[in-house]
Parts: C-alpha cells; sequence; structure tokens
C-alpha cells in the first residue's frame, strides 16, 4: 500500500518543492501501476465530471494533499473542497498512473448503492411492455382496448385514470402484464428511448394495410439497440386491404423472421379497433417474458423510474412512478433525480389509495419536492436526511455542469459564429405543466436553430413562472415561455420591472410559431439587387462644363433620376468598377427639360456623375436594391 507522506516533507519550498512533488509523484505512480498490473485491474477511473479535490483524492487512493500539490505544480491552485474541471481532473488522474472516464452525476450515485439480492429473496414479477410503431398504426387503440377489457372484467371499480402505466391480469392465472402507456408519440421520443430501460418486452405495432415505416423501423432499432425482445402485432386486419402476410415479408426483408415464416419472433395478426386476437397477443406477451425469467425482490427498498411528472393545484407534485424492484410505501423517503420527499399518499391507475407498491407496479406518489424529468430514476432511502442530502448534491451537480456547459458553449461555439458577423442568440427558458411537453417544446425550440441564430433553452421546468425565473431571464436576456402555466403576480409584477418578456401557450404549436417569426424578425434581411431599366446609348454629345451628355432610348422598364446605374459595354460593366459602388445619374433630361423619369420606348438624355466615357452603343442599366426579409426554413 502507499503510505501517506509527512506533511512537512511537502513544505520545502520553491524549485525543490517542485522537483519534490514530481518524485513523489512518480514513486506513487510506480507503485500504484505495480500494484495494479499485479492485481490486473483495470485502471480506468470512472466519475463525474466536477468531483471534488477530496472526492478524486479518494478515487485514486493517493491523501488530499498529494493532489492539492499535483494541481500546484500543474500551476492550479486549488482547496480541498473545490470542484475540478474535466482537463485537469484528467491530469491529475494521468499523474497518478489512471485513465478516466466521465460518467453522468446519476450513474455515480447509482452506483453507490448497487445491492444485489440473493436467489432466495427473488420473486417473479411481471413484465413491463412499451408499445411502440408508426403513428396512426394502433398504438392507443390497443392500449385502450387492452385497458378497457380488463376494466370490464371486474377488476376497477373505479374511473381509470391515467398515470403512465397500467396492469392486466391475463388468463386463467391471472398472469400480470404492466403495460406502459406513454402519452403521445413523435413528440417523446427521448422519453421513449429512455423508456426502453424500463421495458421487458417491446410490442411493435404495424398496420397491415400499410408497410414498414419509418418509426416502425425507429422503434424496431431501439428495442434492438435495447436489447429488448420484440413481438409483432399486425394490427387493422379487419380492414380490406389488409394484407399480414406481405408486412411478414418486409420484416424478413429486414432480416427479421417471424414464427411462421420460420423464424423466432412471435407476432400476432389482431384488429386493435375490434379486439380481435388480443388475448393470444397476451399470451405471447407472457410466453415471451418467460423465458426471460423476471424476477424480483419485493422486501427491498424500491427502485424505479419516473414516467411522468407534474405540478397540480391542490396536490403539489404529482410523480407517476413505475417500481422496478423493492417496494415503495407511504411514509417511504424518496429521491428522484434533484429532487426528494416522504411519499404523502399514493394512487393505483383506478384513483385507490394504496399503501405500498411492489416489483413493475405504476403508482402515482405525492410528497416530492419537485418534478423530477421523465425516465429518471428513484430510490427509496434509509432516511429523509439522507434522500435530501442526496438529491442536493445531485443538484449542485446538475446547476454546476449546466452552468459549465453552457458557458463553455458560450465561448467556442459563439466565437466561431460571431466570425461568421452575424451571430445572434436567441436564449428561453421554458416552464410548464408535464415534464413531457417541456422537452417536446424544448426540443422543437432548438431544433428551430440556425447557423446564424442560435436557440438555447437555458433553464426548463415544471411549475409555474416564479421571480426566480425571471431573475435568471434578465440576467441572461431570456424570453420566459410559459405552456400550460402562469407568472404569479409577485413574477409578473419582476418582469415588468425588469422588461423581461412572458409569453405563455396552451398549444405547443403556437409557441413554436411564434417563436420561429421573432427568429424570422432577428434574420438579417438579405440585400437583393433588381433590374428595373434597360437604356441604350444612341449617340453623345461633350460640352465642357456638363461632361458627356448621352442621347438613350430607354428599351425596357423605367429610369428615374435617382436609380443606381451601371455602364455595360459588349456584356461587360465598365462603370462602376469598384466593388459595392453604384452609378449615380446626374441628370436626367427629355426634351431638354429635367424629367423625374422616362419610360421604356421614349428618349432621353443621361449624364452619369463623374463618368465622361459613355459611347455609342453602351447599356446603361438602371437598378434598385432590395431588402428581402429573411425566412427559416
Ligand atoms: P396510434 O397513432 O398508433 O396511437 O394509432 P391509433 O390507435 O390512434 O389509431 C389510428 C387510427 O386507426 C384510428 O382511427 C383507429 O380507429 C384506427 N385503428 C386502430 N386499430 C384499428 C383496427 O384494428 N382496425 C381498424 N379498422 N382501424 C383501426
Amino acid at each position: 500500500m502507499i503510505k501517506s507522506k509527512p506533511l512537512w516533507r511537502l513544505n520545502v519550498g520553491g524549485k525543490n518543492k517542485r522537483q519534490k512533488i514530481r518524485r513523489d509523484n512518480r514513486d506513487i505512480k510506480r507503485e500504484k501501476q505495480e500494484q495494479l498490473d499485479s492485481e490486473n485491474v483495470d485502471t480506468k477511473l470512472k466519475l463525474t465530471e466536477f468531483v471534488s479535490v477530496s472526492e478524486l483524492a479518494g478515487l485514486l487512493d493517493v491523501p488530499v494533499s498529494q493532489v492539492i500539490t499535483t494541481c500546484l505544480s500543474l500551476g492550479i491552485i486549488v482547496s480541498i473542497n473545490q470542484r475540478l474541471d474535466a482537463e485537469i481532473i484528467e491530469l491529475v488522474a494521468g499523474e497518478f498512473g489512471h485513465e478516466v472516464e466521465f460518467i453522468s452525476a446519476e450513474d455515480d450515485v447509482e452506483e453507490e448503492n448497487i445491492i444485489v439480492d440473493s436467489e432466495e429473496d427473488l420473486s417473479p414479477r411481471a413484465p413491463i411492455v412499451t408499445v411502440m410503431g408508426h403513428v396512426d398504426h394502433g398504438k392507443t387503440s390497443l392500449l385502450d382496448y387492452i385497458r378497457s377489457a380488463n376494466v370490464a372484467s371486474g377488476e376497477a371499480g373505479g374511473i381509470t385514470q391515467h398515470i403512465g402505466a397500467y396492469e392486466v391480469k391475463v388468463g386463467p392465472d391471472q398472469k400480470k402484464i404492466t403495460f406502459l402507456d406513454t402519452p403521445g408519440h413523435e413528440a417523446f421520443t427521448a422519453m421513449r428511448a429512455r423508456g426502453a430501460k424500463v421495458t421487458d418486452v417491446a410490442v411493435i405495432i404495424i398496420a397491415a394495410d400499410d408497410h414498414l415505416m419509418p418509426q416502425t423501423k425507429e422503434a424496431i432499432s431501439h428495442s434492438q439497440a435495447a436489447g429488448v425482445p420484440m413481438v409483432f402485432a399486425i394490427n387493422k386486419i379487419d380492414k380490406p386491404g389488409a394484407d399480414p402476410e406481405r408486412i411478414k415479408q418486409e420484416l424478413a426483408a429486414m432480416n427479421l423472421l417471424v414464427e411462421d415464416w420460420g423464424g423466432t419472433y412471435q407476432s400476432q395478426d389482431i384488429s386493435a379497433k375490434q379486439g380481435l386476437h388480443v388475448d393470444k397477443l397476451l399470451e405471447k406477451i407472457l410466453l415471451e417474458a418467460e423465458v426471460l425469467d423476471l424476477k424480483a425482490n419485493p422486501d427491498r427498498q424500491g427502485v424505479g423510474t419516473v414516467i411522468e411528472a407534474s405540478l397540480d393545484k391542490g396536490k403539489g407534485y404529482v410523480t407517476k412512478i413505475l417500481v422496478q424492484n423493492g417496494s415503495v410505501e407511504i411514509g417511504d423517503s424518496l429521491v428522484a433525480g434533484p429532487y426528494s420527499g416522504k411519499i404523502k399518499a399514493m394512487f393505483n391507475e383506478h384513483g385507490k389509495k394504496v399503501k405500498k407498491a411492489g416489483p413493475s407496479t405504476p403508482t402515482l406518489i405525492l410528497g416530492l419536492s419537485g418534478a423530477p424529468q421523465a425516465g429518471e430514476k428513484f430510490k427509496v432511502m434509509d432516511t429523509d436526511q439522507e434522500a435530501r442530502q442526496l438529491a442536493a448534491k445531485r443538484a449542485q451537480i446538475e446547476r454546476e455542469q449546466s452552468n459549465r456547459a453552457s458557458k463553455r458553449i458560450s465561448l467556442d461555439e459563439i466565437g466561431r459564429r460571431l466570425a461568421l458577423g452575424t451571430f445572434k442568440e436567441l436564449n428561453l427558458i421554458v416552464k410548464g405543466d408535464v415534464d413531457g411537453s417541456i422537452e417536446a417544446l424544448s426540443d422543437s425550440l432548438i431544433k428551430l436553430s440556425v447557423e446564424t441564430i442560435q436557440v438555447n433553452v437555458i433553464h426548463k421546468a415544471v411549475g409555474a413562472i416564479a421571480e426566480t425565473d425571471v431573475l435568471l431571464a434578465s440576467a441572461s436576456d431570456a424570453i420566459i415561455i410559459g405552456f400550460q402555466v402562469r407568472p404569479s403576480a409577485n413574477a409578473r409584477n419582476l418582469a415588468e420591472r425588469e422588461g423581461v418578456q412572458i409569453k405563455t401557450y396552451s398549444i405547443i404549436y403556437e409557441a413554436i410559431e411564434e417563436i420561429k417569426s421573432a427568429m424570422e424578425g432577428m434574420l438579417e434581411p438579405t440585400k437583393e439587387e433588381k433590374i428595373v431599366a434597360q437604356v441604350e446609348v444612341r449617340e453623345t454629345d461633350t460640352m465642357s462644363k456638363i461632361g458627356t451628355i448621352a442621347g438613350c432610348y430607354v428599351t425596357e422598364g423605367k429610369i428615374t433620376r435617382n436609380t443606381h446605374v451601371r455602364v455595360i459595354r459588349d456584356g461587360i460593366v465598365i462603370f462602376p468598377v469598384k466593388e459595392g459602388a453604384h452609378g449615380e445619374l446626374s441628370s436626367l433630361k427629355r426634351f431638354k427639360e429635367d424629367a423625374k423619369e422616362v419610360k421604356g420606348g421614349f428618349e432621353c438624355g443621361i449624364t452619369i456623375k463623374n463618368y465622361n466615357d459613355i459611347k455609342t452603343g453602351d447599356i446603361i442599366e438602371g437598378y434598385e436594391i432590395i431588402e428581402i426579409k429573411q425566412t427559416l426554413k
């Protein structure tokens, strides 16, 4: 093992000190390398960006003072609790013979607490199923049919509530399946991508009167990437023109052979609308799940995923969660992303109060301190204090990461674009009622970015527009977008004082359209030239006081006294030759009288300012510069 160096040895001054440090580090590095070689351990350190000096020392298994002095030798003065940049972490770790790999704050926390359940504690759990597929192929219809058939079968006795997932019981054994009832489709690709982590089995629904569509293929690749087994549901077989065999053929062309075709993928022809063969589909899902041998330990502290979270006027933050292992009970202290809280109440999908939710059970909980993002993991902690601390730590890391990340973008990226000349930024703060719409709206807004205008969503969260949002907007020149939420009276007053713009919407599309037109207003108009007159020089006359007078004939358009002009000889512009310069008339006459304009088909006399070399046969071209408002494509 490495012995800590006594502190006094580090207090040697100046150059000696630095050499000393290097030597110490080299010794440590060598010792560590030997140790690692002998143990054949991976030297890669997994850590989050911005770990503190003391945490880094712990990870490197060296005294804190060594890290501090190493930083000093690199010319950086740090304190024990200071968080370090990725670059510095890499340098310091390198000094001690470690490569580093940066992981997100969440991964880090997750790793601290992996509990391995022993076999005898495990019992079977219901599969969690996601239905994916192209828009209009019948996802909603299938989910609705399964849910209502289940309610009709006497399960519920209450209005079904949307809690992001629901459980059904299938067949004589009443085996359970949990369906994720993700709202919307393409708008929430982000959630779906995260959703795959939760999913045990994916049902890929394909309309038999259609083809494998882009979103079908996307859904298939999502499942394949996540290693989630797929069951195909070939839908709408009741429709005339439905051709399930063609769909199977198209699947085969993608190397996905269904069982009828001698392959391994299960598929079922169904009609979601009529409920035809849906029971068989459910059986196939159960069969797929059996192979997976899904188990969980209901007696440990609950862990799982947040499906959706929102702010409710009367209830506070409402979080829809799916328990994946262990159980969650009323009174448990829970942490989800950067939020924590004690569970005050729990409800199932039938709106009934429940006291406990075991593995694969969806529940709605009240009591969290905020609305975590969809897809965020949650975990029950031993005490409220622990939950709060962990949440605070994550919040701090998130804040720091976003601070630094946004700074980095503004330095490098904006610098590059400023060089382009007309770079502008549109900073937005997006607040909304549910996480799903905030994500969808933010994504769409960011996608409006063009080369010259970068749209930044500097902050997004569930909840009413608060004074802190206004302050943030004021500090960063941002506009606040409220989706289905309003500013508090204080926030409104503050916004007026600070001159912060708050825009509220209840339709995502409208918000996007309005921001788009605002951006179009920010775009520099392009300048374009419009030819307004073609004038032929028929004869010239030079007068000493005036210069060359050209006797002309307007062949096309209309020349006016103030039109810009250029002189063209044999197809070549001979005046003005300076780039960007415009020629001007010094006089325009008709029958010796000054004229404001001369139309096509008429003769006129022209003199050009600062240019006398006009010859018979030259063409004088009249043109205007017009500004064209740009639009976003
Ligand atoms: P989603 O966009 O994938 O959620 O698709 P929907 O469930 O909203 O279905 C799109 C349309 O197809 C709706 O008009 C449904 O009524 C219709 N549809 C869904 N399943 C069937 C089916 O099995 N047969 C027929 N004829 N129509 C269906």
